[in-house]
């Protein structure tokens, strides 16, 4: 893996050591990893209008960032934006506001090179406002820690964007209805056109298909390069299973793991 060997900060990297012994890991075998994914991944290209998308178009590589032509860019004003549509986004009236403490909308770096997208705020994220800060947020961050990624890092490339397809917690953290993430959805593609992440990563079976418009389960979905059109260009996105579930389930770690893999070698690719 290409993702620094200096760059992480203790935490992190106590994060990705317990990731990795969760993972089975018990001994160091060397300095210096072995590249065993030699495959190229096929990742999707062409562009289309914005919505979900049905087929994935398979063919590397991950379009860099100066290739994407005109639209708005995270350096030139993208944060005054991003608060604009957390702004809409809490004038909203969706039904969900009744029951919830706090809006929810996004945690981490705007400039992240990954966008996280997660099903719905729990009990914690309502209580603070912020994605993924309960107990699957802790997850989570241990798996991005073990392949270099975090939501604290400055660096676009080591850092991550997190949001969910609606931004108050359903009451009794039930899966939101269609109709709440309807209402929610054209804010979160509006987020995506705005940051333009280079890969999207959908965690769960919602987020997968209200962005994609597919609808099998997320474990004939998980791993495989789907595509989410966006504006200007399809903008690849991985499916993998979601850290609640992984709490459940904590033998299906090493699907996730593989996931992650994935998600490595293709920024790494690029
Ligand atoms: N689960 C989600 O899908 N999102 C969160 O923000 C927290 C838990």
């Amino acid at each position: 893996m290409k993702h620094g060997q200096n760059v992480m900060t203790p935490y992190e990297a106590a994060q990705a050591l317990a990731w990795l012994a969760e993972m089975g890991a018990e001994e160091v075998i060397g300095e210096i990893a072995i590249n065993r994914l030699q495959a190229s991944i096929p990742l999707p290209s062409s562009r289309r209008k914005l919505g979900p998308t049905v087929e994935p178009e398979p063919k590397p590589p991950v379009t860099s960032r100066g290739e994407m032509g005109p639209g708005v860019r995270r350096d030139d004003g993208s944060a005054g934006e991003l608060e604009a549509i957390a702004a809409a986004i809490a004038s909203l009236a969706c039904p969900l506001k009744k029951t919830a403490t706090n809006l929810c909308f996004a945690d981490g770096n705007p400039q992240a090179h990954v966008m996280l997208i997660g099903e719905a705020p729990g009990r914690d994220e309502d209580l603070q406002g912020k994605p993924f800060v309960g107990r699957s947020g802790q997850l989570l961050d241990r798996m991005l820690a073990a392949i270099g990624l975090s939501r604290k890092a400055t660096e676009p490339e080591r850092s991550v964007f997190i949001t969910n397809t609606v931004f108050w917690r359903p009451p009794g953290n039930r899966t939101p209805t269609e109709s709440e993430t309807s209402m929610c959805l054209p804010f979160l593609f509006r987020t995506i056109e705005l940051l333009q992440p280079r890969i999207i990563v959908c965690l769960g079976a919602t987020p997968a298909h209200r962005l994609t418009g597919r609808s099998e389960g997320i474990l004939k979905m998980r791993g495989k390069w789907l595509t989410c059109a966006s504006a200007d260009r399809n903008i690849p996105l991985l499916p993998t299973l979601h850290p609640a579930y992984l709490l459940r389930q904590p033998g299906q770690k090493r699907l996730a793991w593989r996931d992650l893999l994935m998600l490595r070698q293709a920024l790494d690719a690029n």
